[in-house]
C-alpha cells in the first residue's frame, strides 16, 4: 500500500518536473502524502536548480530600516496595535552605513524592508535609493515596504529601485481576510503585485506556511497562484507566533511542510529565486541548510545595525539578533559550505533561460 503510494507520488513529481504544472488535486495528493516522496522531490528540485544556477547561492543584505507600521496584520509582531514594540527609524546616513558595511562583506543586493511607515515619503525613499545607487552602481536594490500606489512604485523605479518584494501572504481571499483586519484588502495586495510587474520591477511574492486557518487546499492553491503570477522571486517561510499578537497561542508552521513547499515551487517555477528564510532557520537550527537541499538558492542575512535588530521582531525567537553583519556572513559561509554550495559575490539576477 505504502509502496504503491510512493510510486504514485513519484510519478506525479516526474510529471511536475516535465510539465512544470499540476492540477490542484495532484498538488494536494503530493502535499497530503509528503512523507512518502519528500526525498525524491528534493532530489529533483536540486537537479533543476543546479541546471540553472549551478552551485551558487546568492545573498541579499536585509536592511530593516523602520518598524513603524500603519497596518495591523494579525500575525505580525510590528503591527500597529502592539504597544510593546519599541519603535525606531534609521536615518539616511545609517542606511548608507549599512550598505557600505554590506558592500565590503561582498553583498551586491540590498533589501530595504520596513513596516508601512508614512514618515518615508516618496521623496525620502527616492533620496535613499538614489544615494545607494550612486555609490554602488553595481548593486541591485530591492524595496520591501508594502502596498503603495502605482505612481509611487513608478517614482521609486525611476529613482533606481530594481526589485520589489511583496509577499501576498496567502493566495486565498477568504483566508487572507481571516489573518488581516478588515481595513486591509486582498485585492489591493494583488493589484500591487501586478502594478509592479507592469512597471518592470523584478517581482517577489510569497506566503507563510502554516499560518492560522491555512488548509492543505490553500497550499495547493498557492502553487496555481504562483504559476499564474510567475514572479522572479518567491519568499516563503513558516508562520511563527509572536507573543504580543492575537495569534500568540497558535501553532507555528513546520519545517517539513516549508521544505516540501520549497521543492514544489522549484519544480513549478524552475528559474525562480527562492530564499531559505530566517524564519526557517528560527524553527530549526539547520533550517536554512535544509532549505537549500530542498531547492532554495538565496539567503537574506541581516545588515541592520545591531542595536535595532531585536526591535524588528516579526515573530518570537528570531535568530541572529545579537550578531554583527560580519559575524553573520562568516557563520553562513561555514554553514553553507557543508551543503556543497557556495555563497557568491553577485547581484544574483533572475535567469530567464
Ligand atoms: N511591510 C512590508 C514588510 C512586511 S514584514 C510588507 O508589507 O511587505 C516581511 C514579511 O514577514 C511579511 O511579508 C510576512 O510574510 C512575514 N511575517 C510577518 N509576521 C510573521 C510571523 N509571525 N511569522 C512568520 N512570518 C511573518
Amino acid at each position: 500500500m505504502q509502496k504503491q503510494l510512493t510510486t504514485t507520488c513519484n510519478q506525479l513529481i516526474d510529471k511536475l518536473r516535465k510539465e512544470k504544472i499540476l492540477k490542484k488535486e495532484e498538488y494536494l495528493c503530493l502535499i497530503k502524502n509528503k512523507r512518502d516522496c519528500s526525498e525524491y522531490l528534493y532530489k529533483n528540485a536540486r537537479e533543476v536548480c543546479d541546471s540553472i544556477y549551478g552551485k551558487d547561492i546568492y545573498i541579499r543584505g536585509l536592511i530593516e530600516f523602520t518598524n513603524y507600521c500603519k497596518n495591523d496584520c494579525i500575525y505580525c509582531g510590528i503591527r500597529k496595535s502592539n504597544k510593546n514594540a519599541d519603535r525606531y527609524r534609521l536615518t539616511v546616513e545609517q542606511i548608507l552605513d549599512c550598505a557600505n558595511q554590506g558592500y565590503n562583506l561582498g553583498f551586491r543586493t540590498f533589501v530595504l524592508q520596513g513596516g508601512e511607515d508614512g514618515f518615508y515619503s516618496d521623496e525620502i525613499l527616492e533620496e535613499i535609493v538614489r544615494k545607494i545607487k550612486l555609490k554602488y552602481p553595481d548593486c541591485a536594490i530591492t524595496l520591501s515596504i508594502g502596498e503603495r500606489s502605482f505612481e509611487s512604485y513608478k517614482r521609486l523605479k525611476k529613482a533606481g529601485a530594481d526589485r520589489y518584494l511583496l509577499r501576498h501572504e496567502t493566495a486565498n481571499k477568504k483566508h487572507y481576510e481571516k489573518i488581516h483586519p478588515n481595513t486591509m484588502s486582498y485585492d489591493n495586495r494583488i493589484r500591487c503585485l501586478y502594478d509592479l510587474k507592469e512597471l518592470e520591477y523584478q517581482v517577489g511574492a510569497g506566503f507563510m506556511v502554516g499560518s492560522p486557518y491555512q488548509t492543505v487546499e490553500n497550499l495547493a492553491e498557492e502553487l496555481l497562484f504562483l504559476k499564474k503570477l510567475n514572479p522572479n522571486m518567491c519568499g516563503i517561510g513558516p508562520f511563527v507566533s509572536h507573543k504580543d499578537t492575537p495569534f500568540k497561542n497558535e501553532k507555528s508552521g513546520t519545517v517539513e511542510m516549508t521544505l516540501f513547499m520549497l521543492g514544489l515551487i522549484r519544480l513549478t517555477l524552475p528559474n525562480v529565486l527562492l530564499p531559505a528564510t530566517t524564519a526557517l532557520g528560527t524553527i530549526d537550527p539547520l533550517g536554512r541548510e535544509k532549505g537549500i537541499k530542498a531547492g532554495a538558492n538565496v539567503l537574506m542575512p541581516n545588515l541592520s545595525p545591531s542595536n535595532v535588530r531585536e526591535k524588528y521582531m516579526l515573530y518570537d525567537n528570531k535568530i541572529c539578533i545579537g550578531d554583527e553583519a560580519a559575524q553573520c556572513i562568516k557563520c553562513l559561509k561555514t554553514r553553507i559550505s557543508t551543503t556543497g554550495y557556495n555563497i557568491v559575490v553577485d547581484r544574483g539576477d533572475y535567469k530567464s533561460i
